[in-house]
C-alpha cells in the first residue's frame, strides 16, 4: 500500500480523547488506516522515507469526515414540492406520500447518488439513509450499488411500513407491506450486505418507519431480528420518534404510552438502537435513553422547516445521551448539507431549552461541541469505533476545507476552528474516504455533476408525471 502524506494544515482537528487541535498539523496513512497524527515537523524518519505520495494542506482546516445520521435520500425528487411547502408533518407526508408511491428502482438510484453527492460535498464521509417504502420492485440493493459509486461509507437503514389507513395509521394502503415479507428482506440484506467489520463500507440497519406507521408487533420483531444475528454482527435499530406533538397524542391515545416510553415497552432502547428527532422527550425519558445508552439523531433544520419544535439537546447531552447529527429527508430540509448542518445545531441550541421557556442562552452550544457531535457523536450512534476522528489505527476519512474562502475572512485568522461553524457553510474542499481521495480541490473526481444533475431532475419530473401532478 502507498504511504500517503498529508501536512502544513493550518490546523488538524483531531477529536481524539484529548480533543487535540493541532497547528502546522500532519498525518500519514496507508490504505485505508491512519498510521501516524501530529505536527508536520515532527514526522518520524522512518515513515518520511516511506512516504509515495504527498497532500499539501496549507491554508486548509483540516478535520475528521462528518457522520450524517438520519436521512431519506429519495426526497430529492420532490424537494419544494408547492403543496407541501407550508405544511406540519402529518400533513406534509399525506400529500407526499402519493408520490412516492411511483417511485422506481432507477428513482432510488439516482436519488441515492445526487444526495450522497450533495453530503460527500458538504463534508459527509459516512451516511445512513432510512428508507421506507419499496413500490414498484425497488430495492436496498439499489442503494448500495448507488453509494457504491459514489464512494461514500454507507449504512442503508431497510425500513419498512405496514399500518396503512384502512388500519387506523397515517400512510394509504398501497404504500405498505405486509409484515412477513418485510421480516424476510430484512434478513435478506443483512445476510447480502452487512460488514459487521471494522473499515466496513456497508452495513444494514433494521428500520420500521415511525410509531404512526407499523404496529407494535413488527417493532419488537424487527429488533429480535437484528438482536438475532448476535453482538458481533452490530445491527443496529432505527425509527423516527417523538418528532411531533400529533405523535405524542398519537402514542397516548393508541398505545397509551408517552414515545419514548412506547420505546422502551417496545424493546427499543439500548446502544443498538438510535432514534431521530426525539423534539418531544421529557426529562424521565431522556434519563432512560442515558441509563439504557439510546441514540439521538438530531435534525435541527428539519425540525424548524417542519415547525416540529426544539430538540432538547442540551438537556440530552448533560444527561449524557448520544446525540449524532443528522439532515433529514431532502423534502423537509431541503438540502444535504451536513456542514450547514452543524451550524443550525448551534443556532437553534442557543435559540432556547424548549419552546415553553423561550428566552435563549448564548452558552448553550460551543462551535466545538456541534463539531464533535457531528463526528464522533454520528460514530458513536452508528456503533463505530473506527470513524470520528483522526487518530493513529482509525479509518482515513478526512476532510479539508479551505480558510481563504471569501466567508472564512477574519474569522479564520481569530479561530479557525469554530470559523467554520459560525461563518457561511462553504462546500468541502478535499475528502478522502477509506484512504481514497474523492473530492479534490472542491472538484468530485469521479462524479459529472452537471450529468447527474440533469438525470435527477429528469427522474423527478417524470415521477410527478407518474403521480398525475403535472
Ligand atoms: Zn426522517
Amino acid at each position: 500500500m502507498p504511504l500517503t502524506l498529508l501536512h502544513n494544515a493550518t490546523t488538524l482537528v483531531t477529536m481524539d480523547a484529548q480533543r487535540r487541535e493541532i497547528a502546522d498539523g500532519a498525518l500519514t496513512f496507508d490504505g485505508q488506516e491512519i498510521l501516524w497524527v501530529g505536527r508536520s515537523e515532527d514526522l518520524p524518519l522512518h515513515l518520511a522515507a516511506e512516504v509515495t505520495q504527498r497532500i499539501d494542506a496549507r491554508g486548509k482546516l483540516v478535520l475528521p469526515g462528518f457522520v450524517n445520521t438520519h436521512h431519506h435520500f429519495y426526497q430529492t425528487l420532490t424537494r419544494v414540492i408547492p403543496a407541501a411547502q407550508d405544511a406540519v408533518l402529518f400533513d406534509w407526508l399525506k400529500i407526499l406520500y402519493p408520490i412516492w408511491a411511483e417511485l422506481t428502482p432507477g428513482d432510488v438510484q439516482i436519488s441515492t447518488q445526487l444526495a450522497l453527492t450533495e453530503l460527500l460535498l458538504s463534508g459527509c464521509t459516512t451516511s445512513s439513509d432510512h428508507h421506507y417504502l419499496w413500490p414498484n420492485g425497488s430495492r436496498l440493493d439499489d442503494q448500495f450499488e448507488a453509494a457504491e459509486r459514489v464512494g461514500v461509507r454507507f449504512h442503508g437503514a431497510r425500513g419498512s411500513m405496514s399500518l396503512g389507513e384502512s388500519a387506523g395509521g397515517l400512510p394509504p394502503d398501497r404504500v405498505t407491506e405486509p409484515e412477513a415479507a418485510i421480516l424476510q428482506d430484512c434478513r435478506r440484506v443483512v445476510e447480502s450486505f452487512h460488514n459487521p467489520r471494522r473499515f466496513a463500507m456497508r452495513r444494514v440497519v433494521i428500520a420500521p418507519c415511525s410509531p404512526f406507521s407499523v404496529t407494535p408487533e413488527l417493532m419488537r420483531e424487527s429488533a429480535a431480528l437484528a438482536r438475532s444475528f448476535g453482538p458481533g454482527m452490530n445491527v443496529h435499530l432505527h425509527t423516527h420518534l417523538a418528532e411531533t406533538a400529533d405523535e405524542e397524542a398519537f402514542c397516548l391515545e393508541k398505545f397509551g404510552y408517552r414515545p419514548g416510553d412506547y420505546a422502551q415497552e417496545l424493546g427499543w432502547t439500548g446502544d443498538d438502537v438510535w432514534h431521530a428527532h426525539c423534539v418531544h422527550l421529557n426529562q424521565p425519558e431522556i434519563e432512560n435513553f442515558a441509563a439504557t445508552r439510546t441514540g439521538v439523531a438530531h435534525c435541527p433544520t428539519s425540525n424548524m422547516r417542519l415547525a416540529s419544535g426544539i430538540a432538547p439537546v442540551r438537556a440530552m447531552r448533560d444527561a449524557g445521551v448520544a446525540v449524532g447529527l443528522g439532515v433529514d429527508g431532502s423534502a423537509s430540509n431541503d438540502g444535504s448539507h451536513l456542514l450547514a448542518e452543524v451550524r443550525q445545531c448551534l443556532l437553534l441550541q442557543r435559540l432556547g431549552l424548549s419552546l415553553s421557556k423561550p428566552l435563549g442562552n448564548p452558552k448553550a452550544m460551543t462551535a466545538r461541541e456541534a463539531l464533535e457531535i457531528a463526528t464522533l457523536g454520528g460514530a458513536a450512534i452508528l456503533g463505530r469505533d473506527d470513524i470520528g476522528s483522526l487518530a493513529p489505527g482509525m479509518a482515513a476519512d478526512i476532510i479539508a476545507f479551505d480558510l481563504n474562502a471569501l466567508t472564512y475572512a477574519g474569522g479564520a485568522v481569530h479561530d479557525p476552528v469554530a470559523a467554520l461553524v459560525f461563518c457561511q457553510p462553504q462546500p468541502v474542499d478535499l475528502a478522502i474516504i477509506n484512504g481514497r481521495l474523492l473530492v479534490k480541490e472542491g472538484v468530485p473526481l469521479n462524479i459529472d455533476l452537471p450529468t447527474l444533475t440533469d438525470n435527477h431532475n429528469r427522474a423527478a419530473r417524470a415521477l410527478l408525471v407518474r403521480a398525475g401532478r403535472i
